[in-house]
């Protein structure tokens, strides 16, 4: 089975390569733009695999999407790539529309080309997976839980542009019979995570004895699942759920973010001893149109693709700060900014 993994250069996307070619023997073929999110660090387990290939591609670009059908002629699709940072799509929305609705656009055309073209058997055993969000669904009050027929309500850019992408994977399902499926996923956590987003940044400005900036008072829940969970998830999200179904997928681990600050400070203070590192936290004018809490129901998923959370938030949580407190060689030159200088060719020789 050979399996085309979009944006697996990315945090969830490389933990999902590392899961099909390291521990299912699986076949895939990476298509990667490498934007700044892209770290190939991150597929060194995994890089001198025979089973594992890399095309660096932009998922807009249809020539070059024809190009990797044709040449690879996947058995299926796990679709993550995106621009992601809720932050980032508030300063400049632009390549979210771009990657996120018009990427997604152009693979789907790719995809139905593709299936016209493929005999009886292949094509019926064919899925497209679509990897999203639960902040399609905007914001939760103090109880309940989203559920897979919640009705759409995204408040950010990133989210308004994921759910723009969830309707178009739902429209080419029921206009051109793509046997596509739709996953909503809780927040992830876990190694190899690019220190912008919340966890790994409050781990790593912790270590450096830099400010810990909260937004707003802290309270914001969000619903934490480990990557890997996730990666295992998307497998048989692709291999047992039926094309026009969605399933949400969560590991039922709600914490407000400053409970989640505070646990890895201290969790830092046991490793590593010295002023409490909690005393790094700052409280900051709170992000525009920040949700107040997300929480995922995941019965459905369960019930139906035979899938479990298996880490507890808890436990999960110190294995990712142990492995940030190991791995400086990974995230040093990242926040150094010799990575991406690296990447594009600049420090060669330097
Ligand atoms: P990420 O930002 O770490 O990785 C995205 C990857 O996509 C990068 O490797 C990037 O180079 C690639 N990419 C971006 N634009 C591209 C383009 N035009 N063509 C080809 N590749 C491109 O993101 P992530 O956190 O790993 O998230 C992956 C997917 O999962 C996204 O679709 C995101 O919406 C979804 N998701 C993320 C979370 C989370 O907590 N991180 C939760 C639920 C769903």
């Amino acid at each position: 089975m050979r399996v085309l993994v979009t944006g697996g250069a990315g945090f969830i996307g490389s933990a999902l390569c590392r899961h099909l070619v390291g521990e299912l023997g699986v076949g895939v073929v990476n298509v990667d733009k490498l934007t700044y999110a892209a770290n190939l660090a991150s597929l060194a387990p995994i890089a001198d695999d025979p089973l594992y290939t890399f095309v660096r591609a932009d998922i807009c670009d249809p020539v070059a999407m024809a190009d990797v059908f044709r040449r690879y002629e996947p058995d299926g699709v796990i679709h993550l790539a995106a621009e992601s940072h809720v932050d980032r799509s508030i300063g400049s929305p632009g390549a979210f529309l771009q990657t996120n609705i018009m990427g997604t656009a152009t693979l789907l055309e790719a995809v139905r080309a593709y299936q016209d073209r493929l005999g009886a058997e292949k094509r019926a055993a064919f899925r497209f997976l679509h990897v999203s969000t639960d902040e399609v669904f905007g914001t939760l009050g103090p109880s309940g839980l989203f559920h897979e027929a919640s009705p759409y309500d995204p408040s950010s850019p990133y989210s308004a542009s994921k759910a723009a992408s969830d309707h178009l994977v739902r429209a080419w399902q029921r206009t051109y019979g793509l046997p596509a499926l739709i996953s909503n996923c809780s927040n992830n956590y876990g190694p190899y995570h690019f220190p912008e987003k919340l966890i790994p940044l409050v781990i790593l400005n912790a270590i450096e004895g830099a400010p810990i900036r909260v937004y707003g008072d802290g309270s914001n829940v969000r619903d934490w699942l480990h990557v890997e969970d996730h990666a295992r998830a998307l497998f048989l999200a692709l291999t047992r759920g039926s094309p026009g179904e969605s399933y949400n997928i969560g590991g039922r681990n709600e914490r407000a973010n400053l409970e989640v600050v505070q646990s890895i400070c201290a969790i830092l203070d046991q490793r590593r001893g010295g002023k409490p590192h909690a005393e790094l936290i700052e409280f900051v004018a709170d992000r525009p149109g920040h949700d107040q809490r997300y929480a995922i129901d995941p019965t459905k998923a369960e019930a139906e693709l035979g899938w479990q959370a298996a880490e507890s938030f808890d436990s999960g949580i110190e294995r990712t700060v142990d492995w940030y407190l190991d791995r400086r060689d990974w995230w040093e030159p990242i926040r150094s900014g010799v990575y991406r200088g690296q990447r594009l060719g600049l420090l060669e020789g330097a």
